[in-house]
C-alpha cells in the first residue's frame, strides 16, 4: 500500500500543503479497488473506506478552485494511473501517523542532511581532524547531549570462530575476549590497535556476524554480564517521540543510515564507511562514555531487533561462565560428536 511520495511533485502548481493533506489519506484508485472483491476489500483494506475522490478533497478542506489543477497532476500512489475527480479512492486512517513520521524525517534531512553529508567527505580525507569541521563541533555537542541510557543486569554474547589450525581446540573463558592490541583491526567503532568488546544482543546474532551474515556456521559462544554502563543508544528511534529527544544532528545522522553502512565492495583495509562511526566513538571515549548500541548491518527484515553492543570501558562487563559451541544448523549440529571426550566438528564456511 503506498503513500503518496511528494517528492514526485517537485514542478507542480498545486500548493505543497494540499499534496501533503490528500497524501494523509489516499491509498489507491479505483484501479486496485476493482481488482478485489467486496467481501475481500475489506480484508485487504482492513483500515480503509472507499470515497469519491472529489468528496475526499471537499472533506479536506482544499478549495474549489484548485481541484481541476490536482485532477490533472494527480498519480495513484499505487499504480501511478491519474485519477478523475468523480471516481472513487481508497482512503486509508492510518496513514497520518505514518506521514507525521515521514515529515518529521524530512524535516529533520532539510535542516542536517547537506551538513552531513559534507562532513563524511571531509572526514574521509582526514579522518584525524573532524573537530576542525564546523560540523564535527557540531556532532560533538550534540553526542554531549544526548540523553544516555545505562544497561545493568543485561546478559550480552560474543562470538569466535573456531581456531583455524586446530579446529578440535575447546575455547576457555580467557581466549573469548577482546584480541591483543597488535592483531586490533579497524572496526566500526575501533581503530587499529585499539581493542574495544564487541557483542551482540543474542548468539544468533554473533554468529551471522562473524560469518558475513549467514548464521549456518559453527561457533564458540561466550556469555558477557553486563553491568552499569552508561551508553550512547543509537538504535532507539522507531517512534515520532524517541526520534525527536535526539539532538538534530544525531537524529540526522540515524535516519541518514551512515551509521550501518555495508559496502560490499570495501574488501581488506579500505573502509571509508567506518571514519563518521569512529569519529562518534572516539567522542564517547574522550567523554567518558563506556559504549555505544547500533543495530546489525547484517540484519534484514526478519530480524529487525538483532542489535549490537561495543564497549570501551572494561569495569563494565565480566564474563559469565565458560564458551559454549553454538550451531546455526541442526544439520551441522548433526556431524558434530563426542569421541575420546574432544568435541569433535567440522566448520564449513572457515577461511
Ligand atoms: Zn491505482
Amino acid at each position: 500500500m503506498g503513500i503518496l511520495n511528494l517528492h514526485n511533485y517537485k514542478n507542480t502548481k498545486v500548493p505543497e500543503e494540499y499534496w501533503d493533506c490528500i497524501a494523509d489519506y489516499l491509498s489507491c484508485c479505483e484501479n486496485e479497488i476493482n481488482d478485489i472483491s467486496e467481501e475481500s476489500y475489506s480484508n485487504i483494506r482492513w483500515n480503509e473506506k472507499k470515497v469519491c475522490f472529489q468528496a475526499l478533497l471537499y472533506s479536506l478542506g482544499i478549495p474549489n478552485g484548485i481541484h481541476k489543477q490536482i485532477e490533472k497532476e494527480i498519480r495513484c500512489p499505487e499504480c501511478g494511473r491519474k485519477i478523475e475527480l468523480e471516481s472513487v479512492v481508497s482512503i486509508n486512517y492510518g496513514y497520518q501517523s505514518k506521514r507525521t513520521r515521514q515529515k518529521l524525517e524530512a524535516k529533520i534531512n532539510k535542516d542536517v542532511h547537506g551538513k552531513i553529508k559534507n562532513f563524511i567527505k571531509f572526514l574521509k580525507k582526514y579522518p584525524m581532524l573532524g573537530l576542525l569541521d564546523d560540523t564535527g563541533k557540531e556532532i560533538e555537542n550534540a553526542i554531549r547531549s544526548t540523553k544516555l541510557q545505562i544497561i545493568d543486569n543485561e546478559i550480552w554474547y560474543r562470538a569466535r570462530k573456531p581456531d583455524k589450525n586446530n579446529p578440535l581446540k575447546i575455547f576457555t573463558q580467557k581466549e573469548m575476549g577482546k584480541p591483543p592490541v597488535d592483531i586490533t583491526p579497524e572496526g566500526r567503532f575501533n581503530h587499529y590497535g585499539q581493542p574495544s568488546l564487541y557483542l551482540g544482543n543474542s548468539d544468533y546474532v554473533c554468529a551471522k556476524e562473524i560469518n558475513d551474515g549467514n548464521f549456518q556456521v559453527i561457533c564458540w559462544i561466550q556469555k558477557v554480564y553486563v553491568k552499569k554502563a552508561k551508553i550512547l543508544d543509537l538504535t532507539d528511534y522507531s517512534t515520532i517521540n524517541k526520534l525527536g529527544e535526539y539532538p538534530l544532528l544525531v537524529a540526522g545522522l540515524l535516519i541518514s543510515g551512515e551509521l550501518e553502512e555495508h559496502n560490499e565492495k570495501h574488501k581488506g583495509f579500505y573502509k571509508p564507511e567506518y571514519a563518521i562511526t569512529r569519529f562518534i566513538a572516539d567522542l564517547c571515549r574522550v567523554n567518558n562514555i563506556d559504549g555505544i548500541k547500533y543495530g546489525s548491518a547484517v540484519r534484514n527484515e526478519t530480524d529487525k531487533d538483532s542489535i549490537n553492543l561495543v564497549l570501551f570501558n572494561d569495569n563494565c562487563y565480566y564474563y559469565e561462565g565458560e564458551p559454549t559451541l553454538y550451531s546455526g544448523n541442526e544439520k551441522i549440529l548433526a556431524r558434530c560428536g563426542i569421541e575420546d571426550d574432544e568435541i569433535i566438528f567440522y566448520c564449513p564456511t572457515q577461511k
